[in-house]
């Protein structure tokens, strides 16, 4: 194939050619949020200059344009991701899809003595769902523990998939430590049991290619605004039977088939789950966004940011004091790291000064900052249309606010 232009690729991102501060912006948070190409801010908004209207609702010809375009824009994710479009809900983003899990699937199923198992490394939006579904049910939740490089314990997580187990959430790739966990080994082991699979595949997608009926999960969810797509978009992939055995979470218009005060009887799915009015140009935005990095080839991108990540992790390493968290050998370009006698948040604020966007403080994984003893860290995260120069000019400005902190 073609090499390609990387630095065309970056050309599509505006926003990246801004200056902060004075200094031109080196964006290392895309663990965070995502940056948007072109065609993507222009489909939205082409949504709203041309074709707007609600969905599934009109006859006349803009609300046909407006359902066409969402449903498409399904098509498209599920073709992305290998599975068929009626599996997939849209929904905000993994939040959402993850308490629709724990609502629809969990609440009706877990009993006292059931088990949850999550690992160590999950997002708060994979813990916190979990504990309200617990405290009502009386299910109790266990964890998976990792190893001191940031892995998964696989030895550890299959013996604690033990009877009283029920369900394992696990983070496809984690946003701390960027380990990439081998999610259909794990799905594998979880089905040996009968165990009920989640994947929160929030950080994977933007970073590589995903085949869900390759992975073996049963539930598979996604945020679309960290794969170049809109806010408050993305997904939740179900398996079509539990789709199908799943109440409603939300009650609404779009989701119901008809409606008697006596009672209601319920559309199929996946529009069940879509009560509402969604976003609809933002999952539009979506597709235009799946076509986008389908066009890159999602291979490319992987080798694109491990040769990224290799360059910042040898620099990184050159510096005297720093420390990075996570280091397992399987790894997207995420990299947590401490400098001795700095706080996370004193770095990351005088590196804003130099122009470098890096986030700072727990990341939503509290579980995980306990496990390392720190309440906080640095974060670097990197995209495709991060350059090497980026990398050179964070490398100059970390060793600038290392001296500035003494
Ligand atoms: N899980 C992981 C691993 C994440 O990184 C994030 C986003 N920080 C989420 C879940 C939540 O995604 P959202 O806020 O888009 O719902």
């Amino acid at each position: 194939p073609a090499a390609i232009d990387w630095a065309r690729v970056r050309a599509d991102f505006p926003l990246l050619d801004r200056q902060v501060h004075g200094k031109p912006l080196v964006y290392f948070d895309s663990a965070n949020t995502g940056q948007k190409p072109e065609p993507v801010i222009a489909a939205t908004d082409d949504f709203y200059r041309r074709h707007n209207a609600n969905v599934s609702r009109a006859v006349h010809a803009l609300g046909n344009e407006a359902t066409d375009a969402y449903e498409a824009a399904r098509g498209k994710l599920a073709r992305h991701l290998n599975v068929r479009s009626d599996e997939l809900v849209f929904t905000s983003g993994t939040t959402f899809a993850i308490n629709l899990v724990a609502y629809s699937w969990a609440l009706p199923q877990l009993r006292p003595g059931d088990a949850i198992v999550l690992t160590r490394m999950e997002h708060h939006a994979n813990i916190v769902p979990w504990q309200l579904v617990a405290q009502r049910t009386g299910a109790t939740i266990k964890v998976a523990e990792i190893t001191a490089d940031g892995a998964l314990d696989l030895d550890a997580l299959d013996a604690a998939l033990t009877q009283e187990v029920k369900l394992l959430g696990v983070a496809h790739v984690s946003n701390v430590l960027g380990t990439i966990n081998p999610v259909r080994e794990i799905c594998r082991l979880a089905r040996k049991r009968g165990v009920v699979t989640v994947v929160d595949g929030s950080q994977a997608l933007p970073h590589m290619a995903v085949d869900i009926a390759a992975i073996g999960c049963d539930f598979y969810a996604l945020t679309g605004h960290k794969m170049c797509g809109p806010t408050g978009t993305g997904a939740l992939w179900a398996r079509r039977e539990h789709l199908a055995a799943m109440p409603p979470f939300l009650g609404g218009g779009e989701m119901i088939r008809q409606v008697r005060f006596e009672g209601t009887t319920f559309n199929d799915p996946p529009h069940r789950f879509e009560a509402g009015t969604p976003n609809i140009a933002g999952q539009v935005g979506l597709g235009v966004a799946v076509d986008y990095l389908g066009a890159l080839g999602m291979a490319n991108v992987a080798a694109r940011e491990t040769e990224l990540l290799a360059h910042l992790t040898e620099e990184m390493r050159k510096i005297p004091g720093l420390r990075i968290i996570g280091t397992a050998p399987d790894k997207a370009a995420v990299v947590s790291f401490l400098v001795e006698g700095a706080h996370a948040h004193d770095l990351a604020t005088l590196l804003d000064l130099e122009g470098v966007a890096v986030r700072s403080g727990h990341h939503c994984a509290h579980p995980l900052m306990q496990f390392y003893g720190v309440p906080a860290t640095c974060r670097a995260s990197l995209a495709f249309y991060n350059t090497h120069a980026e990398i050179e000019a964070f490398i100059a400005a970390l060793l600038k606010v290392r001296r500035l902190l003494g």
